[in-house]
Order: C-alpha cells, then structure tokens, then sequence
C-alpha cells in the first residue's frame, strides 16, 4: 500500500511538471507571436512580359505554338530593423514607350508603364530609404532599376556575381552586367541568408534557373509565412510538372532547388507565389495596399 501511494506520488509530479512544461511551451509560442516583428510587402508592377514562344519554358514541345502573357512584379519588404527591395521589374527605358517593345529574335514583347521614383511616392518612400537590394538572379526582367538602388547594399549569392560580373557575360550580353554595374556596395552570399537575423526575411538559395538564383521567405504576423519563386517557376503548369525552361543554366540543379523549395515551403506552410504568374500577381494586394 506505501509503495502504491509513493508510485502514485510520483505519477502525479511528473504528471504536473508535464503539465507546467506544456503551459510554458503554450506562452512562449504566445508571446512569440505577439514579438515578432511585423514585416509588410508591398507589390508593384514592374511591367507586362508577353511571351510569344511559351516552347521556350519546357525542354519539350508542349508549348509549342503557344503564347502566354506574364506579370512581372518587383515587391518592397518593409522591416522595423530596414527596407528590402525584391527583384527590379523590366528595364525603365520602357516607361514612355508608345509601343510595348519586341527585342531581336521575336520571343518577348515587353511594356512597363511607370518609373521607380513614382512608384514609390505612392507609398512614402525614395531610393534612399532602402538598405538592402535583392535580386531572385540577374535576367533584364528582374534587374530593370536595380542601378537606382545604388545606395542599398546588393545582397548577392557570389555564385551569380561571378556569373554577371564575368568576361564572358560583359562581351556577349552585356545589357545584363550593365543593368547593376552602379550596384557597388555587395554582399555576397554563400547559400541562405537571413537578412534581419529574426528569421522573418530569409533569401534560399535556389540555382538552376540561373549559376546564383535564390527564392524568398517571408514570415507575415497576419498573412503568415509566405514564398516568392523568383523563376523557380514561370507558371503553375511548369510547378505542378517540374517543367524546366530550355534556357535554364543547369536543369539538375533547377530539380534539386524545386525539391529543397517543396520540402521547405510544406516545412514552414507557407503559401507559394509565382512571380511571373499573372493569377497569383493579382491574387496580390497592389501597393499602396500591403500585406502583412
Ligand atoms: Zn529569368
């Protein structure tokens, strides 16, 4: 019977102390929640690309014949601790155009209707406010107005740094390096980067699309954890296959970020954004709305 009532004893403090444990976890995930920073991302249009030869996004003829319409989005993230700007739209030579503009060789027709400087006014901001630039890689339709930037610092895998920065690309396709030459001020990467240390804006890691290609992370308070795919993906067909564009620089590094990209974003739960995607860019709030 002593021995009953001892077990039982101790049946009960460990019983109690378990309980104790659960309801610190409880109001740490509490009070977690009420700390973390509130981080707002802002979307803007940085132009419309029209694909004319949608075969170009699949190492197969599934496209061919077809063409696609794409957005081309560029999203400011404001943190308490700075400001981050994600990916630069299309080049603003457009702005002004009478006509969208076909480059030689007849695969895009591209149009941007607003600068920048303007559109940021319409959230209270100017190029000096920011002190990070990010680009998901350095294609002319993501590095429009990065040279704007040039006084944030360039968060950059070294990987495509090496890359845009290279002889190679200064001879043949200089309008690349030429879109963030004026991006002096550099941070090279080595795999992710968590910019404010908080783990609310994280850049992955992603190459394939390009040598340095990174996606973003973004843990929202109201919204919750949410990623961007940079052209990981170009649109939902090419996610839900695993369709690789024939231009990608490495089609089994593109597989293995897809693989690193499904397995994080079912990790976190955060919702996937295809940047290129015209449903999910209108899926957005445009600024001067947020999310948050
Ligand atoms: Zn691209």
């Amino acid at each position: 019977m002593k021995k009953l009532i001892v077990l039982i004893t101790i049946l009960t403090v460990i019983f109690s102390c378990k309980e104790i444990k659960k309801e610190v976890a409880e109001a740490a995930t509490d009070s977690e929640k009420t700390q973390k920073p509130e981080v707002k991302l802002y979307t803007f249009s940085g132009g419309t690309v029209q694909v004319n030869q949608l075969q170009l996004f699949s190492q197969d003829t599934t496209y061919t014949g077809q063409s696609k319409e794409f957005a081309d989005a560029f999203y400011v993230i404001q943190h308490p601790n700075g400001n981050l700007m994600w990916d630069a739209g299309l080049p603003e030579m457009l702005v002004g155009m009478s006509e969208p503009l076909t480059p030689p060789g007849g695969a895009f027709t591209v149009s941007r209707k607003d600068s920048l400087v303007n559109q940021l006014k319409s959230i209270g901001m100017t190029l000096n406010d920011f002190e990070y630039i990010a680009l998901s890689h350095t294609h002319f339709d993501h590095s429009g107005h990065a040279n704007a930037l040039k006084n944030a610092t360039w968060l950059v895998p070294e990987t495509e740094y090496d890359f845009v920065t290279s002889d190679d690309v200064k001879k043949d396709n200089a309008d690349l390096y030429n879109a963030i030459k004026d991006l002096t001020k550099v941070k090279k990467l080595k795999g992710d980067f968590d910019v404010f240390g908080d783990g609310t804006v994280v850049l992955k890691y992603a190459p394939g699309h390009t040598p340095g290609h990174q996606v973003l992370f973004l843990d929202l308070v109201d919204h919750g954890p949410l990623l961007l795919s940079g052209d990981l993906y170009h649109f939902s067909e090419n996610r839900e296959f695993r369709r690789i564009p024939i231009f990608n620089y490495d089609v089994k590094q593109t597989h293995a970020s897809m693989d690193m990209f499904e397995a994080f974003a079912i990790e976190k739960k955060a919702k996937v954004y295809l940047q290129h995607s015209k449903e999910d860019f209108n899926k957005m709030p445009k600024a001067p709305e947020y999310l948050k």
